[in-house]
């Protein structure tokens, strides 16, 4: 009888078979938990250094899976569990994806916080505990509808650690309460995700089942949503509130915590580096310093010690994701920073006498990443393309100061996640033809290239995808009422909604799929485009681009002539669950943004080590993967960076020259408020996207639709050649080693924390 069973039995006095799905769920969680405690290190007993990786988003996903393989002792639950007539699987139905995080940034940082655990470093994560997370998605009449998505229930992976802060804000305080999740690194040892949240959070106020709630009562919002609505002032402010509670409680941890591991805070840099991830947690730099002279110290000393511990990611160039925050916020928010910000201001002002670098700009905001560049030791990029647009135009100001800060550090993803878990049977069959050393180190997954001419191990690779596309075909067909075929071509892209990712010129090309095939021109195999992405609640634009698609989807559904050849699919709520299931069942990865748009992805990562081959643009770790690969196992089209970037100095973009110079576009754009679409859409919606297409596509769609119809199409040809198709997945999965996000981390830690 194994460890489980026993547990169990001893806990509820039952074996495994006599349980319900919810008693074996609570039961693995208590024992995973206790196993994962016995792991951690007491914050006395812990290395000198310490790492602080504070993100306004962690996109974790689902625990237990992951938290039993990094433990080891997956495959014995799942062979004990199956002995009792019950599925892994199953019992995860049960936990609750917690939805801490919008997209990339804060998957990047759930991948992260597992690498820095499972490569045995000292680094904790440093959060918010928003009850209702991001909302969750439902389609109704093809538009997207935000519904609240509540994850915390009663057994969850939270442990209430009964540390509290108070934190003051202009006219009141409140007190914080912390929770922690436990981060088990790959058989290493167990670090923290910290999460702070208020006691006072009222669920209660929300409005229907909608997202609507009164956004002036601090006391009861602070921690209820992730960012919520930012298109008004009330929404904006409330974010300011949200990252000063995180930063402060931060800063206070932090400080306790060096104290208890033997700082006098004057030294506080050499026990502390602190990753700023993206500009949400950048009034860290400020709070520390006012609490750091709350301690006795004074500004001198604090800014000193301050401006050696803290590292800042920039994560976009995309300007009005740069936060800027108006004085009259700050003022009204946290008055007790605006002295230590003038002072902050007033130094560089003084030093350099240059507005564009200026932290205080002439609009009385407050630019938050250059803060973070004055007054940290580096300042990172996300993919070599992303930084060397950093250096040279975003932020070249500042690389003129201080080239030495700049460095790029390319985003990975956590293997555990994205290969052991979400593809088991690739895992387990890639490990019996090179053992499992690629678990440790992915560079290993290089050893693959021996069988790339290998017929058997080609076949397999293929037998393996068709059983990943049946497995979710039936996942949605369950859970969605989705009918997919599992025969056909499986075209993917799922990500967040936005113009500069370019769903629409996905769109665009389907459209002008489905003309061709009208015309008789039907495709050698069917092909299914699958899409799935959330739209921010207040952008307009992203939501009618998801109604476009829902409306395109019914409307080729109800064409006897073209649904046999396409089918186009939008899978509802996107999340990591999802990701999980679609992205090992992909076959061609759409990775199409417009160039110099996209700092990196991480979603391209995840299909490239799934065997799915890339269809893509020039842009952010595309660069690398093609690189990597080589030309013949990559689809690249489309116009460069530089090209691109000049068009946007020119100002010389006309979107309806490009329309009018391809028949072939002209067609799909007007489809999109033809009868048909009008039939089965909204008039509203269409027509609004159809006229922002027409008069400004600030994402400069066309210039690259008649390459993308080249080259996809190449693509679906190339598929035909199924061994050539598979010698292709296998280079893929072979080279996708440097993706890893233990060699970002190792690289983190040599250049900027220095932790080992
Ligand atoms: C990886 C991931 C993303 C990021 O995808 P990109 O294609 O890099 O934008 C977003 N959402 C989820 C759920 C993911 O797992």
């Amino acid at each position: 009888m194994s460890r489980v069973n026993d547990y169990v039995k001893k806990k509820f006095g039952r074996y495994m078979d006599q349980c319900t799905k919810e008693e074996i769920y609570a039961a693995l969680l208590m024992f995973v938990k206790e196993e994962a405690e016995a792991r951690a290190i007491p914050v006395k007993k812990q290395e000198k250094k310490k790492l602080y990786y504070i993100s306004a988003e962690f996109l974790i996903g689902k625990l237990l899976s992951n938290n039993l393989i990094n433990l080891g002792i997956y495959d014995e639950v799942n062979d004990e569990l199956k002995k009792c007539g019950k599925s892994l699987s199953g019992i995860e139905e049960v936990e609750m994806e917690p939805s801490l995080g919008n997209g990339g940034l804060g998957r990047l940082a759930a991948c992260f916080i597992d690498s820095v655990a499972s490569l045995g470093l000292n680094g904790d994560g440093v959060g918010l505990n928003y009850h209702l997370g991001l909302f969750k998605q439902v389609f109704e009449n093809n538009l997207q509808k935000e519904t609240i998505n509540p994850w915390i229930t009663e057994k969850s992976w939270l442990v209430d650690t009964g540390v509290s802060y108070t934190v003051d804000f202009g006219g009141f305080s409140v007190k914080s309460h912390l929770y922690d999740i436990d981060v088990v690194g790959y058989e290493n040892r167990t670090n923290k995700l910290h999460l702070f949240d208020i006691e006072t959070v009222d669920e209660k106020i929300v409005k229907g089942d909608g997202i609507d709630f009164d956004k002036s009562d601090i006391e009861k919002n602070l921690t209820l949503f992730l960012y919520p609505d930012d298109s008004d002032d009330a929404g904006r402010i409330l974010r300011v509130y949200q990252q000063y509670f995180m930063v402060s409680n931060a800063a206070h941890l932090i400080i306790d915590e060096a104290k208890e591991r033997g700082s006098n805070l004057r030294d506080l840099d050499q026990y502390v580096v602190i990753q700023i991830n993206d500009t949400h947690p950048s009034m860290v730099i400020p709070e520390l310093i006012r609490q750091l002279m709350v301690e006795g110290m004074t500004i001198d000393e604090a800014i000193a010690v301050v401006e050696k511990s803290c590292a800042y990611t920039n994560h976009t160039i995309l300007a009005e994701a740069l936060e800027k925050w108006p004085i009259s916020f700050m003022k009204k928010a946290v008055p007790q920073l605006m002295p230590i910000i003038y002072e902050l201001h007033n130094r560089i002002h003084n030093k350099y006498n240059d507005p564009d670098v200026d932290i205080i700009n002439k609009n009385d905001q407050v630019c938050m990443a250059h803060m973070d560049i004055h007054y940290g030791i580096s300042v990172n990029g996300v993919a070599a393309l992303h930084t060397e647009i950093l250096k040279n135009s975003e932020l070249n100001n500042f690389y003129k100061l201080y080239p030495q800060k700049f460095n790029n550090k390319t985003n990975g993803i956590t293997f555990r996640r994205w290969l052991l878990y979400s593809n088991h049977e690739l895992s387990e069959y890639i490990e019996s033809l090179i053992g499992s050393g690629f678990k440790k180190d992915a560079d290993e997954l290089g050893k693959l290239l021996q069988y790339k001419d290998d017929d058997a191990v080609l076949d397999k690779l293929l037998q393996i995808k068709a059983n990943r596309k049946k497995y979710i075909s039936d996942y949605l067909k369950q859970t969605q009422g989705l009918t997919l075929n599992p025969d056909s071509i499986f075209d993917v892209q799922v990500k967040r909604l936005h113009e500069y990712k370019r769903q629409q010129l996905n769109l665009i090309y389907t459209i002008n799929k489905y003309f061709e095939i009208k015309e008789g021109k039907k495709p050698a195999r069917p092909i299914t485009v699958i899409f799935g992405a959330k739209a921010a609640p207040a952008y307009i634009i992203a939501k009618d681009i998801i109604h476009a698609i829902l409306t395109l989807s019914k409307v080729i559904a109800a064409d006897p002539e073209a649904s046999p050849y396409l089918n186009v699919v939008m899978v509802e709520n996107y999340n990591v669950t999802l990701a999980e299931k679609l992205i090992p069942a992909c076959d061609i990865s759409e990775q199409i943004s417009l160039a110099s748009k996209e700092a990196s992805g991480t979603g391209n990562m995840k299909f490239m080590l799934n065997g799915a081959v890339t269809l893509g643009t020039m842009d952010g770790a595309n660069v690398e993967i093609a690189d990597l690969v080589g030309e013949d196992n990559i689809f690249i089209f489309g116009e460069d960076s530089d090209t691109v970037i000049k068009r946007y100095e020119d100002e010389s973009y006309v979107s309806k020259k490009y329309i009018e110079a391809d028949e072939r576009i002209k067609r799909a754009v007007d489809f999109l408020i033809s009868d048909k679409m009008l039939k089965e859409g909204s008039k509203e919606n269409l027509e609004r996207f159809y006229k922002e297409l027409v008069n400004k596509d600030w994402f400069m769609t066309f210039p690259d639709v008649p390459d993308y119809i080249k080259v996809r199409d190449e693509a679906y040809a190339a598929y035909e050649d199924r061994r050539a198709w598979a010698k292709k997945m296998l280079v893929n999965i072979a080279k996708a080693g440097f993706f890893s996000s233990d060699r970002t981390i190792k690289e983190y830690d040599r250049d900027i924390w220095h932790l080992s």
